[in-house]
């Protein structure tokens, strides 16, 4: 049985570095939207030209767009074969249902809400701001993005609940603590431990 991981949590929550470590972990691909579409930027293809603003606005790339971006990247084989887990998709309920009908013949086995309370994700993104200098990490930026996952993305989590695939992570300690419980999570939610696996520290 291959993983099919769909990872939900606020912009600051720590879903990129968990979701990159549970990728190698597992040995499945990390699919991050919001890298793809910051690579687009980057190449200036013209994917890219049509969402910058939208994404150093703090604001939703369309559906539709998403849609067809994530339908492509899960069927390459990577993807096909050893299964994924997507970062930053779905953030809306029309993204969620798309994702049903593109994941329809191999379905979505779990997914993990990392929960960190919103004034623990400001504090972080504030830091964050510092480091990478972001422009979707700045002030008014961010205030729109953690109101867009409160009205848009904190809907998925009863849409998962329903179809009996959700857990529920805290996401607040050390990395590797959240690590661990995430682990442990994706085990008891699917029975399936990691082929070989790393990522696991000694302590
Ligand atoms: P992220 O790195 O996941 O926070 O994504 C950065 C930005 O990319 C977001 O603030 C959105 O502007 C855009 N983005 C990424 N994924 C999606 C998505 N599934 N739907 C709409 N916009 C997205």
């Amino acid at each position: 049985m291959t993983i099919r991981l769909v990872l939900l949590g606020r912009q600051g929550s720590g879903k990129g570095t968990q979701g990159a470590r549970l990728a190698v972990h597992y040995g499945i691909a990390h699919i991050s939207t919001g890298d793809m579409l910051r690579s687009a930027i980057k190449n200036a293809t013209p994917v890219g030209k049509a969402v910058k603003e939208i994404i150093d606005n703090g604001g939703l790339v369309n559906d539709e767009l998403m849609g067809s971006l994530v339908q492509g990247r899960l069927g390459e084989p990577d993807a096909r074969t050893h299964g994924y887990l997507l970062d930053g998709f779905p953030r809306t309920l029309p993204q969620a249902i798309a994702l049903d009908d593109i994941a329809r013949a191999r379905p979505i086995n779990v997914v993990v809400d990392l929960e960190v309370p919103r004034e623990l994700v400001i504090e972080r993104l504030t830091a964050r701001r510092a480091a990478e200098q972001r422009a979707d990490d700045a002030p008014e930026a961010v205030e729109r993005r953690l109101a867009l996952y409160e009205e848009q993305t904190a809907p998925l989590i009863a849409h998962y609940r329903k179809q009996g695939v959700l857990a529920v992570v805290d996401g607040v300690g050390s990395p590797e603590d959240v690590f661990a419980r995430m682990v442990s999570a994706i085990v008891n939610a699917t029975g399936i431990t990691a082929p070989g696996g790393d990522g696991r520290t000694s302590r």
